[in-house]
């Protein structure tokens, strides 16, 4: 039997904050541990939260990026359950376990997808624009964390990381394909990384994504039971937790058992996903009111001022990019699918002759290098003006392209300028007719029998003739200059 399944994800990010969500501690990673701490965080006895209004104001921002209702009197609620990470004993959140108490600060929001569908639509080829639903963002609190391997018979117990704001964004069940809820997830990731909003930086754990997955036999069927899979950390491990555990769950159905709610996590070395726990119904945490804050009101004037301030999106880069620079769809997509990347090619971009070439170098070259560096975009040395400089040398023919490539790597290596390079190691095109004849004469006359038979129309031999004379040049011919040379030269 075939299934079809119904796909929702609820993803955890750090905000961007300077200090801890409720307290003045400045978030610190990889230092001393318990090294910063105060009795709010520490949850002693007597000390009071403080919302962090930078926090608020982050979520804020991101709900507007998501098409989000604000409400502008959220609750903050109490989670109440223990583990020895939390020494408050609770969490401050903002989920509600029952509707009255559920005031999360963002809610009704969608973003758009180019989805694939994964097999379910009949036309695979070409994507088509889907809404998928953000049904809420809340800001709650982090815990703290146990280290296991401090020593082999104790574990410890790192408070720094308690009370580092977070913020969680869950989307409706709308997404139909495990193809799409990566594409959900990217593009979530992305809005993060343009507003700034988080560092989204998945390998780091400040951004954390738990996929709930249900089957069912045909769309217009009710949605089944869904596992909920904890804690993906890479877009490839929320597709193939996803695919396992659509697989599972159609093998049980055919077998004639019934799926359950559960909680799982997903074992990347087996491929499978592992029961964790049968699902916790939200009464077990005895939400309430957190008594320690008032409700969260946000004037309506902030909320216009932060709208106002938004950045610029991605899609409306890449919509940009396309319109501006005469860029493919494609190659738009490819630019602005990172920050990092869009904001080098669009300063590179104003500085261009010849915007589509220079996308071509971002596109192919420069992002090759960045893919093999450790530290991405930051440890390369080419500045996007010099990269355009250089493509705008191609394009008025001071060099070649392919003398392009070679001013390229030596920017990499050296930082250097291309106009600096071009003429420390003579590298100037040659566009002089007279000293570029001269050149393909010799060829020629080296090479007659070839010539001969060139010129009795065997065209194969032309690239021949080209190489010999890029070479004899050190590749510093004009390829055009070459070529209308070895149509014009007559047999003898
Ligand atoms: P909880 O807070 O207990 O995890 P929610 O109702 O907030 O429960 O839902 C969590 C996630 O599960 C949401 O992303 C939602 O889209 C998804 N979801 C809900 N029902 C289903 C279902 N039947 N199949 C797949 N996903 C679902
Ligand atoms: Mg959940
Ligand atoms: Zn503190």
């Amino acid at each position: 039997m075939s299934y079809l399944p119904v796909i929702g994800l609820e993803i955890h990010c750090q905000l961007a904050t300077k200090t801890k969500l409720f307290c003045g501690c400045e978030i610190e990673v990889n230092t001393e541990p318990n090294k910063r701490v105060c009795p709010v965080c520490l949850g002693l006895p007597g000390a009071l939260p403080v919302p962090n209004k930078e926090a608020v104001n982050l979520a804020i921002k991101l709900g507007l990026a998501l098409n989000c209702e604000i409400d502008e009197r959220a609750l903050w609620t109490r989670k109440n359950y223990f583990y020895p990470d939390l020494p408050k004993g609770y969490q401050i959140t903002q989920t509600g376990g029952i509707p009255i108490y559920d005031h999360p600060i963002c809610k009704n929001g969608y973003i758009e997808i180019d989805s694939v569908d994964g097999g379910n639509s009949n036309n695979h080829t070409k994507p088509i624009k889907k809404k998928i639903g953000i049904t809420r963002i809340h800001i709650e609190e982090d815990a703290g964390k146990l280290v296991h391997d401090f020593s082999p018979e104790n574990s410890h117990f790192d408070a720094n990381r308690c009370g580092t704001p977070l913020c969680e964004i869950v989307t409706e069940p709308d997404i139909r394909s495990s193809e799409d809820a990566v594409l959900v997830l990217q593009k979530i990731k992305q809005i993060l990384e343009y507003t700034g909003v988080s560092n989204a930086n998945m390998e780091n754990g400040n951004m954390r994504c738990d996929g709930n997955i249900s089957i069912r036999k045909s769309e217009s069927d009710p949605f089944g039971t869904r596992a909920e899979i904890k804690n993906l950390n890479s877009f490839s491990n929320l597709q193939k937790a996803l695919d396992a555990e659509f697989a599972l769950q159609s093998v049980t159905l055919d077998g004639g058992k019934i799926v359950e709610q559960c909680t799982k996590r997903y074992d990347q070395n087996h491929n499978k996903t592992i029961v964790l726990r049968s699902k916790e119904d939200s009464h077990d945490y005895k939400y309430f009111p957190e008594p320690d804050l008032l409700r969260l009101c946000t004037a309506s004037e902030t909320i216009a001022k932060i709208k106002a301030n938004l950045p610029e999106l991605p899609d409306a880069r890449r919509a940009r990019f396309e319109t501006a620079f005469g860029l493919s769809e494609y190659d738009a997509q490819v630019l602005t699918s990172e920050k990092e990347i869009s904001d080098y090619f669009d300063t590179a971009a104003a500085n261009s002759k010849n915007p589509k070439l220079l996308a071509n170098w971002v596109t192919s070259e420069l992002m090759r290098e960045v893919k093999e560096r450790e530290g991405g975009l930051g440890a390369i040395k080419i500045t996007p003006q010099d990269l355009a400089s250089m493509v705008n040398l191609i394009t008025d023919n001071t060099i070649s392209g392919k003398i392009g490539k070679t001013v390229f790597a030596e920017m990499l290596e050296t930082g250097k300028s291309p106009e600096i390079i071009v003429k420390e190691k003579g590298l100037v095109q040659i566009t002089d007719t007279g000293e570029i004849e001269k050149i393909v004469r010799e060829i020629i006359s080296a090479n007659s029998a070839q010539w001969a038979e060139f010129k009795s129309g065997k065209q194969a031999l032309r690239g021949f003739f080209v190489g010999q004379i890029m070479k004899k040049s050190a590749g510093k011919a004009n390829p055009p200059l070459v070529n209308k040379l070895l149509d014009e030269i007559p047999l003898d």
